[in-house]
């Protein structure tokens, strides 16, 4: 994909490795992160306290009974939805930690979760625009059984090919890419497996990239905030 850009922190020219990237490396990012972002205490309690809404949010679909229809939509609604800000948080702020937890899976397994979650983004930029969650989700027909039958079971369907003509024709290359993944780890899968396959990779994630440990330090000292420790190379490349 020819679609080289500068980097906002030193200007060099970069091959992006994902859509909205802004900088050439982590230490592009590091430091202007440092120069922009507030405090990173506060900022790692916010996805601590995201991460364990994503957790419920999901594990509810698992709870929870099919009869009522539109419940069950708002809690699939709801899921996509702080799967998203967790995701979003992470690629955001914590690229390196995302690579490396990616880079210590299978290729196979690998591939699973990065085509799982550029589909639920699919899924999350229809949403954003004319479509509605009925579009993307098989509900089970209410018969006998369905009393014990849980959202979790619902599939996602295939979807068309959506129309991409309004797009610039970079971003109409992304997203035709998530689409495919779309159709290749999402449509014919239940729900449950695709929001259990991302929540576990964006939780471990968060706990790679440092801050759930930085909390758990600023807990074990009182609430004494902990020298914030530098991610290094090293650091960065263990994928635990
Ligand atoms: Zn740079």
């Amino acid at each position: 994909m020819a679609d080289s850009r500068y980097c906002e922190q030193c200007g060099t020219v970069f091959m992006p490795r994902r859509e909205h990237a802004r900088f050439c490396c982590v230490c592009c990012r590091d430091v202007w992160n440092r120069e922009h972002l507030g405090d990173p205490m506060v900022e790692s309690s916010a996805l601590l306290w995201s991460i364990t809404a994503m957790s419920e949010a999901t594990a509810r679909l698992s709870r929870a009974g099919i009869w009522d229809r539109r419940r069950a939509f708002a809690a699939i609604g709801e899921a996509v939805w702080w799967v998203t800000l967790v995701d979003a948080t992470l690629v955001r702020h914590h690229p390196g930690a995302y690579d490396a937890v990616a880079a210590g899976q299978s290729p196979a397994q690998r591939q699973l979760i990065e085509g799982t979650l550029a589909g639920r983004r699919f899924v999350r930029n229809r949403l954003g625009g004319q479509a509605g969650l009925a579009e993307f989700i098989q509900a089970a027909a209410l018969g006998p059984g369905a009393g014990n039958a849980r959202i979790a079971g619902w599939m996602w369907k295939p979807v068309p090919l959506p129309v991409l003509v309004s797009l610039a024709p970079r971003s109409r290359a992304w997203e035709m890419g998530r689409y495919q993944a779309y159709q290749a780890h999402l449509a014919g899968r239940t729900i449950g497996r695709v929001f259990r396959r991302a929540a576990t990779f964006l939780t471990l994630t968060a706990a790679n990239a440092g801050s759930l440990a930085d909390l758990a330090n600023a807990d074990a000292n009182n609430g004494r905030r902990h020298p914030r420790i530098q991610l290094g190379p090293s650091r960065r490349l263990q994928p635990r």
